[in-house]
């Protein structure tokens, strides 16, 4: 669903056996799509049983809006040159899905590539799949090393006014579940037990009790202009050379980078093109490379958009571009963390 479909009804506690053998009813019509575990990490993935489904888990390498909505490679559209051009475009994919156990954090990235690809342009395939998608969000109970969301107003809790269409709140062996949707009132059958002023006033102690676990954590305001007045700032060209190897990890784990690039692949006969949508990363070397030039030649330069990008431009959508969940720091393999970074920055303000 999208956020233009928002809609609120009833709280509800239900038996978790209850809600995990109602999600595996809906197997009929929906790939069932939620956290796994796989040897040490946690993955998004279909699977064929909510017996599969590892709902404690902290965090994921990957996002599921990154998996599940707007893919790694698209297949646009094809054509052929066989004495006169034909064209065959691609229709959208529209599978029914739900995904399952999604936190705060990811809700809100998938909200983030809502803005880019369901504004004034509306992607086709992206549009097709999030018509066609069941979002459940689940409130986090833990809180990983690089977790920020609570900084950044992403999470722990949800609070996002609509774009999703149930809410999960771990109770014991309870879940008090949230319904966000019409779609969702429509398919959830279960009765359960109404939840009262005494349940929302133990949900928000939770939450509450979340905000103090964070190690991490930034103070985000006023960074526009903290950032547009510090392009030149020794940390960037410093981390760059010390650290960042261009390896681009940090934009392919992000769960709210959107950039693409567009790949034509020929056929071995040379009658028949395929166009590719496929991620792109503003860390990569080519990635400014225009005519004549490449505007972004210095790694600080890469270093210092993918950070501002996240942190310090939200003339752009009117939020930040971070949901602190902290993936490119943890898969940064040389442990480079835009929240140091920033407070470095923060310092220089202060003191000039
Ligand atoms: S960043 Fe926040 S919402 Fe995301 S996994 Fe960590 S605690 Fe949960
Ligand atoms: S993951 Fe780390 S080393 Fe790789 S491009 Fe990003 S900041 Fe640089």
């Amino acid at each position: 669903m999208t956020g233009e479909r928002t809609f609120q009804k009833f709280k509800r506690l239900i038996p978790k056996k209850a809600f995990l053998l109602w999600l595996d009813s809906l197997k009929k019509d929906y790939k069932l799509i939620g956290p796994t575990k796989t040897g040490r990490h946690a993955v998004f993935k279909e699977v064929d049983s909510s017996k599969e489904l590892f709902m404690e888990y902290e965090t994921t390498m990957l996002s599921p809006g990154k998996l599940f909505l707007y893919k790694p490679n698209e297949e646009l559209f094809r054509f052929a040159m066989n004495g006169k051009i034909t064209i065959d475009e691609i229709a959208p994919i529209a599978e029914k899905q739900i995904i399952t156990g999604v936190h705060p954090c990811d809700v809100n990235a998938i909200l983030y590539l809502d803005r880019t690809f369901l504004r004034t342009f509306k992607d086709p395939h992206y549009e097709a799949r999030r018509k066609n998608t069941l979002i459940i969000s689940l409130n986090c109970a833990r809180v990983s090393e690089n977790c920020f969301c609570s900084s950044v107003g992403a999470g722990p809790f949800l609070h996002a006014a609509g774009g999703y269409d149930m809410l999960l709140t771990n109770f014991e062996s309870e879940y008090l579940v949230e319904i966000k949707s019409r779609e969702a009132e429509e398919l959830f059958g279960l009765e359960g037990r109404g939840a009262g002023q005494d349940e929302m006033r133990f949900k928000a102690e939770k939450e509450k009790s979340m905000h103090g676990k964070f190690k991490k954590n930034i103070n985000v305001s006023g960074l526009d202009n903290i950032f547009a007045e510090n392009m030149e700032h020794h940390i960037w060209q410093q981390t760059a050379e010390e650290k960042c190897l261009s390896c681009a990890n940090c934009v392919m784990v992000c769960p709210t980078c959107f950039c693409y690039d567009l790949r034509d692949e020929m056929s071995m006969d040379l009658k028949t093109v395929t166009r590719y949508r496929c991620f792109d990363a503003c860390q990569d070397m080519k990635f400014a490379e225009v005519h004549g030039g490449n505007f972004r030649q210095r790694r600080a330069a890469r270093l210092r958009q993918f950070v501002t990008h996240k942190l310090g431009q939200t003339n752009q959508y009117g939020v930040l571009g971070t949901v602190g969940c902290g993936r490119c720091i943890t898969w940064c393999p040389t442990g480079i963390d835009l929240t140091e970074i920033t407070k470095e920055i923060q310092k220089f303000k202060v003191k000039s």
